[in-house]
């Protein structure tokens, strides 16, 4: 059989399904092209696209579907670009439901889960649930150049149902003030999926983690999702395991099974050498006690989104661990403790990574400490639901703590998440990748 290339097509309306495709690349027209080029889409649930999608066709027609980059449907100028691994195969590293051509009219196979696979907390969902249909935010905030700090954001919940309508502007957002590269963490085994997915869609500038966190242990754990887990750990795009740990807080599964699933995907970030993304919430000593049985073999160990004590921090920094700061550190009353310890010493600049941590932990500082800037970033999220846009505020604040200047805490920052994770220097997002030279054969 001839190679095949995929293609990436973005922007599609909403209601686009795989039949519009098929018949939008005339790919349904002859028994060949039906039988050798398949097409996936992104859904939310059948009938609903996530806008975009992959195109696999053999390798002659490439010219044919680049020719139709910039062409409309639904009243959309949709976009069609080499995917990053754009030698297709039958079968990726994903588990992706291909809509093979024989099933056009078929029922479409749902993707990744964007939409249904949020926290499960309840307080959470039931804000967003009982308020009608927000309005997203159309435009993007732009702000002063000599005020941009570049960041990276080493945790964000993009594949959260909350962003699945509008994650394009979302994004644009986010990059358009500075957050130049982004890690999208997976919280259960379809979110990972949609990390990947996302990761693939935005090469060089979206990057996966994949893990179950420890709310979703008891009911998403099982031979056959360590086994996803595990497969999925390997991708290129995947850069760290998590968010994995444990949660005796909430414990919303219950801890012999956070316990468990936690210890098999320390296994997996040490045969794999990635590193772990750890959640880890009033379970210090049992989750030290996890960690020491790999002592020896362990990648580097970042702790998300820390909200514990001095002493705990202490700890960490001493075991050579990394701590991650999300826009915690900016609430008036509760984040004043991880503001002393940073003003006193206790974390070291080159231990520290920013996160959003987006939908949650928005940076909503008291009005008196933030800036215009601030106050603009936090103006254009919606109620309760943070973006990664708003990193900046989080910068400052440590900056202010460490009493150096944003710029520095920005560059250090990001060192350490370029070393940590190993990515590469961001391309800057001005600079489209140059047009592919196809071949076209017909
Ligand atoms: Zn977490």
């Amino acid at each position: 059989m001839a190679t095949n290339r995929r293609f990436f097509v973005g922007n599609l309306s909403l209601k686009v399904t795989k039949e519009d495709l098929a018949r939008h690349f005339s790919l349904d027209t002859t028994p060949y092209l039906r039988s050798s080029s398949w097409i996936e889409l992104a859904v939310e649930r059948p009938g609903a696209s996530q806008g975009f999608g992959f195109i696999n066709v053999p390798e002659h027609l490439a010219g044919h579907l680049l020719q139709l980059n910039g062409t409309k449907l639904y009243d959309k100028i949709i976009r069609v670009e080499p995917a990053k691994n754009s030698v297709g195969g039958r079968s990726g590293r994903i588990n992706i439901p291909s809509m093979m051509p024989s099933s056009f009219a078929a029922p479409i196979p749902q993707l990744a889960n964007y939409g249904y696979a949020g926290y499960q907390n309840q307080n959470y969902r039931g804000r967003w649930n009982n308020r009608r249909r927000p309005q997203f935010p159309s435009s993007v905030v732009k702000i002063p150049e000599e005020k941009m700090l570049l960041l990276i954001d080493v945790g964000v919940n993009l594949p959260n149902k909350v962003f699945a309508r509008d994650i394009r502007n979302v994004i644009e957002q986010a990059q358009t003030v500075g957050i130049q590269q982004m890690i999208l963490t997976g919280n259960t085994l379809s979110m990972s999926q949609s990390a990947v997915l996302q990761a693939k869609a935005h090469p060089g500038v979206l990057y996966a983690s994949v893990g179950v966190h420890p709310h979703f242990t008891t009911k998403e754990w099982s031979e056959k999702s360590a086994a996803e887990i595990g497969e999925l750990a390997k991708d290129s795009a995947v850069v760290a395991i998590g968010e994995v740990g444990l949660d005796f807080h909430r414990n919303y599964s219950d801890e012999k099974a956070q316990i468990e699933a936690f210890t098999q995907q320390v296994e997996i970030a040490c045969e794999v050498q990635k590193p772990l993304l750890a959640h880890e919430r009033a379970s210090h000593q049992k989750f030290i006690e996890v960690l020491s049985q790999f002592s020896g073999r362990l990648p580097p160990i970042v702790i998300h989104c820390f909200t514990g004590s001095v002493s705990e921090m202490s700890a960490y920094v001493a075991m050579g661990f990394y701590i991650g700061i999300c826009g915690f550190i900016c609430k008036d009353v509760p984040g004043k403790a991880l503001r002393d310890a940073l003003k006193e010493g206790v974390l070291p600049l080159d231990r520290i990574l920013l996160e959003s941590d987006a939908p949650y932990m928005i940076p909503n500082a008291p009005e008196k400490e933030l800036d215009e800037v601030g106050k603009s970033l936090l103006k254009r999220c919606l109620p309760g639901r943070n973006e990664p846009c708003t990193l900046p505020i989080v910068a400052h604040t440590v900056a202010k703590c460490l009493g150096v200047d944003a710029e520095e805490v920005a560059r250090v920052s990001g060192e350490n998440a370029r070393h940590v994770f190993d990515m590469k220097s961001p391309v800057p997002p001005s600079q489209p990748s140059p047009p592919p030279v196809a071949k076209n054969t017909e």
